[in-house]
């Protein structure tokens, strides 16, 4: 491998990091560059989920980062092992359930408003069918069932490579209940279901007024149980509260274990924050994470969101995220109480550089208009909660990978070329002030 090549991967990694923070996490870094030539960039990753993640989830931002570094079309592709991970349209089968890599029980943290459905989990996949049978865990939205149902099937992967599991949301259950029944293929859809080691179903609740799937799971269920395959089940609510399902399903729900997650405690929202920052890679101050735990309580995602919003306005730095940045990032600064608008960053921008705010809408590309055009997206992406397309709107109805092009290369720039960033300094002071 030429020193070009990795330098190419490295600057592809670190964009792909400011283009991408809602994805972007620390375990980036051992992405390895397999191979580099004829415009297709191939990357080595650590495990299969990790790269039928990226395939799934990051082959825009990964390719329009290699576009951005290398100047050209580079086309990317995740391996793992050699082997290329399916992408979305590859039909699944129960031989590779597509797993969150964040979603494992290493990741989960235990407080006591998750202790037992933890320790159930745990047990479940040490044991199939064995312990609690079904395993039905339930709780609000937000509060890690699914991450725990995830853990659930990685562990089994890893302790039991030849178990057959099959995890399903409902709705993909009861979607491929009504193709089998639409194309006539019923015989196959049920043999493929009773014959799993494992088989976990996410959000249980989706049953509810739908008769005939009701009543294939129940038929599906009692096969499983039948044959001592294990069954770990998801709800919005306890069995017997979840509205219209039938007695008969719900009473086979309960025979098992039933486990509830709670709300998390103030402490255990701190672990979380910790624990998914050091995901990203990001260092967060004590007092940065207890205010996020403080103002977060009843949806874990809102954590994650805080997060993003902190990772984008901290950049790839690498320095420690303040209570002054969290603030912000949560919308509780006094720059959030100004609102700002975009066009209060046309103002400051145009007024900034001498140029009309209908240069920036025009189609013109000289540079003397297309850097304050992108200086404009890139400040409506930070000080704004605009999404790209409207911010593209604003900005003569530009798409929203012309505006996320745009914020990658500004970002890039804040980085690497004093006068830029010096211009952003007084630009924010002066849209802030
Ligand atoms: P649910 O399925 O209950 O709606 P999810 O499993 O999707 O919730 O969790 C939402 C987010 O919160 C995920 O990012 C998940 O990793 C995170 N999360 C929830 N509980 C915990 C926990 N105890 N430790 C770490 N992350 C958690
Ligand atoms: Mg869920």
């Amino acid at each position: 491998m030429t020193q070009d090549a990795r330098e190419i991967f490295e600057a592809v990694i670190e964009r792909v990091k400011v283009l991408d923070p809602v994805n972007s996490r620390s375990w980036f870094n051992s992405l390895a560059l397999k191979n580099f030539n004829g415009g297709m960039l191939e990357i080595l990753c650590p495990d299969s989920q990790s790269a039928s993640f990226l395939q799934d989830t990051c082959v825009g931002s990964f390719t329009l980062a290699a576009q951005q570094i290398t100047g050209h079309l580079v086309t990317i592709r995740f391996l793992s092992d050699g082997k290329i991970p399916k992408g979305k349209a590859a039909k699944q089968t129960t031989a590779e359930p597509k797993l969150h890599p964040d979603y494992t029980f290493d990741n989960f943290v235990v407080g006591p408003c998750n202790r037992l459905a933890h320790a159930s989990c745990i047990a479940v996949s040490k044991s199939l069918g064995t312990t609690y049978n079904p395993l039905f865990i339930y709780g609000t939205v937000g509060l890690g069932k699914t991450h725990l149902l995830h853990a659930v099937c990685r562990e089994t992967q890893s302790s039991n490579p030849k178990a057959k599991i099959l995890f399903l949301s409902c709705e993909e259950f009861v979607n491929r209940f009504i193709n089998a029944i639409e194309q006539g293929s019923m015989a196959e859809f049920k043999s493929q279901y009773r014959t799993v080691d494992l088989l976990v179903i996410d959000d249980v609740q989706f049953l509810q007024e739908r008769d005939q799937s009701q009543e294939e799971f129940f038929h599906t269920f009692n096969a499983l149980y039948d044959n001592r395959s294990q069954i770990v089940l998801s709800a919005d609510a306890a069995p017997g509260e979840i509205p219209s399902l039938p007695e008969r399903l719900t009473s086979r729900f309960k025979c098992g274990l039933v486990a509830r997650i709670d709300a998390p405690s103030y402490e255990t929202r701190i672990a979380i924050v910790q624990k998914k920052a050091r995901l990203r890679g990001m260092k967060v101050s004590d007092d940065a994470a207890e205010y996020i735990a403080g103002r977060v309580k009843a949806n874990i995602r809102e954590i994650e969101g805080a997060l993003t919003t902190l990772y984008a306005l901290a950049g790839t730095t690498g320095e420690e995220i303040s209570k002054e940045l969290a603030k912000i990032a949560l919308g509780d600064d006094e720059t959030a109480d100004k609102n700002i608008s975009i066009t209060d960053i046309i103002k400051a921008v145009t007024s900034y550089y001498e140029v009309r705010p209908a240069d920036l809408q025009s189609k013109k590309r000289s540079q003397s208009i297309t850097m304050p055009r992108q200086i404009c997206m890139y400040l409506a992406r930070n000080l704004t909660s605009h999404s790209l397309e409207e911010i593209g709107g604003h900005l003569g109805g530009r798409d929203h990978t012309t505006v996320m092009h745009a914020c990658g290369k500004i970002a890039g720039l804040q980085q690497s070329n004093e006068r830029i960033q010096s211009q952003l300094t007084e630009l924010t002071k002066r849209i802030t002030k």
